[in-house]
């Protein structure tokens, strides 16, 4: 494939390219441009260029554009999910998921285009009037992890272009083929060109000239907390705003008044989704020791009878690991808790290739780097614990604030921890908490900034008062 910049598609200037691997097979899928300096600076002036008229539509013009692209990925879906599943690995069904996630965002955008209001406020003197409008940041870069190819774009894109601003678009180079297919449809879609520019290539080359454009107002960035870091001190000299999606470390508390069913199907969920490769995967489990036996136990035997597989193959519950490096860490962290004393319940090794057995763990340490770093592949580590405070306060310690999720029937317990946990979303008993509809986003570091409903498009606008004076009194 190649890249879509100012509604034309390009090859790097140099010709080079990547190659995007199946996961699963090793086998090649496609190729793509690995472009330079000079092609991304290329994108950010097309975006430069289309932002004056894009800015100036009417909410409803950018809405309906926005709707017409919400269309063709719902009626594409199938064909954009298999893209997905053959770069990513994830199984055909929660590629599906994705893409119909990703969707929702740009409908749920479109719809609040129009509601990016201001306000008039109370004049603190005769003779004029106070008044707040909400304008678009201006050119957006988006940089975009391989864990969610498609609905990690879709949420930055849809606020940024519902608010007006124009976007560069950098996926992360294992999983590039989703952005790109993204932008054959925003063509057909009629977004027109330079307003969606994707740009693939050697992510510091294309990093550097997104972070030191003057150009590019804003960053919106999803990846590892080591990377979020080194862009936001790259965006200090342009004092780009930034918002940072990074690492999590979500501790999963299930206490002993909990109902075990719906506790052990949402650890499945939170571990075992994308093999564990998401950024709100449960890296934690601590359940009460009158009930962990038992939840142990039921959570191993959901685990074993999980199928691994290729995704493409509709009985296949766990896809592959995205690397080789990635089954080699996962390995490292799975050997030093069983080092340290901790008994492998089910699974505990790779049956070859980039897959993992789904894993469940008891008597794991707390101070080892299973429980502080964040996992990415399909291991349980389960914890006891005893008591309330004691939980949430081993639940609170890490650097990270994404994710946490709690288990009662009590509805003050409930309160009271969901209120005391250290996070940016808290799950009460329910681990699906993504939705366009509400706030995603963390804390500490976690990173800032927030994606999704009402709050997500303040992200993409600034704020600008109006003074007007002279109105006499
Ligand atoms: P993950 O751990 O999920 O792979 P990374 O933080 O490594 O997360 O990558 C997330 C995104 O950040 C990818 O698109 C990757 O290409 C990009 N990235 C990594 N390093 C840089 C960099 N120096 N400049 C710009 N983008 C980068």
């Amino acid at each position: 494939m190649r890249c879509y910049v100012d509604g034309e598609w390009i090859s790097a200037d140099s010709g080079d390219t990547l190659e995007v691997l199946d996961p699963a097979t090793g086998e090649l899928v496609d190729t793509v441009p690995a472009l330079g300096a000079k092609e991304t600076r290329r994108a950010i002036e097309a975006a430069a260029a289309a932002l004056p008229s894009w800015r100036s539509l009417t909410a409803a013009d950018r809405a309906a554009v926005m709707m017409r692209l919400h269309g063709l990925m719902r009626s594409r879906t199938d064909e954009l999910a298999r893209l997905l599943t053959r770069e990513q690995g994830k199984p055909l069904a929660e590629a599906r998921a994705e893409i119909l996630s990703g969707a929702d965002f740009l409908e749920f955008y479109a719809e609040e285009a129009k509601r990016i209001t201001g306000d008039v406020i109370p004049a603190d003197r005769a003779g004029r009037r106070l008044v707040v409008i909400r304008q678009p940041v201006g050119v957006v870069a988006a940089i975009t992890p391989w864990n969610f190819p498609s609905s990690m774009i879709l949420r930055k894109i849809a606020p940024a272009l519902a608010a007006g601003c124009t976007v560069v678009v950098k996926p992360a180079e294992l999983t590039p083929l989703s952005a790109l297919a993204l932008g054959g449809l925003a063509e057909e879609a009629g977004v027109p060109a330079g307003v969606l520019n994707i740009v693939t290539g050697e992510p510091s080359v294309i990093g550097r000239e997104l972070l030191e454009s003057p150009v590019v107002r804003k960053l919106s960035f999803t990846g590892s907390t080591e990377v979020g870091r080194h862009l936001t001190r790259g965006s200090a000299d342009t004092l780009k705003r930034v918002s940072m999606e990074l690492g999590g470390n979500a501790p999963f508390l299930v206490f002993d008044d909990a109902d075990l069913d719906l506790a052990v199907r949402g650890a499945v969920a939170a571990k075992f989704r994308n093999a564990g490769q998401t950024c709100i995967s449960a890296n934690r489990i601590y359940v009460q020791d009158r009930v962990h036996d038992e939840f142990a136990r039921r959570l191993a035997d959901a685990a074993s009878s999980l199928r691994l597989g290729h995704g493409l193959d509709p009985a296949t519950d766990v896809g592959p690991l995205i690397s080789s490096a990635a089954v080699t860490k996962v390995e490292g962290l799975l050997a030093g808790a069983v080092a340290a004393g901790a008994r492998v319940v089910t699974g505990g090794r790779s049956p070859g290739g980039r897959f993992f057995e789904p894993t469940v763990l008891t008597g794991v340490r707390d101070d080892l780097a299973l429980g502080c770093e964040e996992i990415f592949g399909p291991v349980a580590p389960v914890y006891s614990f005893t008591d309330e405070d004691s939980v949430v306060a081993r639940a609170n310690a890490t650097e990270f604030g994404l994710a946490a999720y709690v288990y009662t029937e009590d509805y003050r317990r409930a309160w009271r921890v969901g209120e005391a946990l250290e996070y940016g979303m808290v799950g009460v008993n329910d681990s699906a908490i993504v939705t366009a509809a509400a706030p995603f986003g963390g804390i500490k570091a976690s990173g800032s900034g927030r994606e999704g409903s009402r709050y997500g498009i303040e992200d993409y606008t600034e704020l600008k008062y109006l003074c007007l004076g002279g109105l006499g009194s």
